[in-house]
């Protein structure tokens, strides 16, 4: 069972290709089938484990075959600078063929360069949650077209005291939605925040 069994497209393929990627590792075996099928999920996995991939490739998948250009269409939420722009830097490469536009929204970044970013219409939106609702607020921008979203490290988000702006991003989302949720522990803040904004999850733990 390789990425070629799995039903994706050509362009990401290639990526996956590009990457050098042989074989999915055992998070990407279980969650890349599961999120392509539409299904919420909870995913425990670790940094290393190569849970960006797991998201990324159904995601692409996902926004490819609806490709509406309606302003944004995919949220990944981080807890940190760091971990939003490594995924920004995975976006392009690993999705280089899809024609997919990504954009970060970041604390400690300039206000003027993330209004600019996001008039730019991007497709998928990488954002740390302070950031995120401080510009959609001044921007007045809308959340009405996101199809799908992530919360990676989501045990951090938490841990860094991001509940509140959580809980404003997830009241603004459209009813429905795709929401995946990638952490390494499970603590009880964040299955009560699966419970309340998730719609039957599936859990895959390694
Ligand atoms: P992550 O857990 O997403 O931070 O990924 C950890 C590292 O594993 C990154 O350098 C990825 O590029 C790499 N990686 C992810 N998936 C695969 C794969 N299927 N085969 C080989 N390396 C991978």
């Amino acid at each position: 069972g390789g990425f070629q069994c799995m039903g994706l497209s050509g362009p990401v393929l290639r990526g996956i290709l590009r990457k050098g990627y042989k074989l999915p590792t055992p998070i990407q075996r279980k969650t890349i089938p599961v999120i392509l099928e539409g299904k919420d999920v909870v995913a425990m996995a670790r940094t290393g484990s190569g849970k960006t991939a797991s998201f990324l490739v159904p995601l692409f998948e996902k926004l490819q075959s609806h490709s509406s250009r309606t302003g944004i269409r995919a949220l990944i939420i981080a807890p940190t600078r760091e971990l939003a722009l490594q995924t920004l830097k995975f976006t392009k490469e690993l999705g280089k063929f899809t024609g997919l536009r990504a954009a970060v929204v970041l604390g400690g970044d300039s206000m003027e360069g993330q209004f600019a970013a996001l008039h730019e219409n991007p497709d998928i939106v990488i954002a740390t949650p302070g950031r995120l609702v401080h510009v959609s607020y001044e921007m007045n921008l809308k959340f009405q077209n996101v199809q799908f979203v992530v919360f990676d490290e989501a045990d951090q988000l938490f841990e860094l005291g991001f509940a509140e702006q959580l809980d404003d991003i997830l009241k603004r989302l459209p009813e429905v939605r795709q929401m995946v949720l990638f952490s390494a522990t499970l603590p009880k803040m964040l299955v009560e925040f699966a419970k309340a904004g998730l719609f039957e999850p599936v859990l895959i733990r390694l």
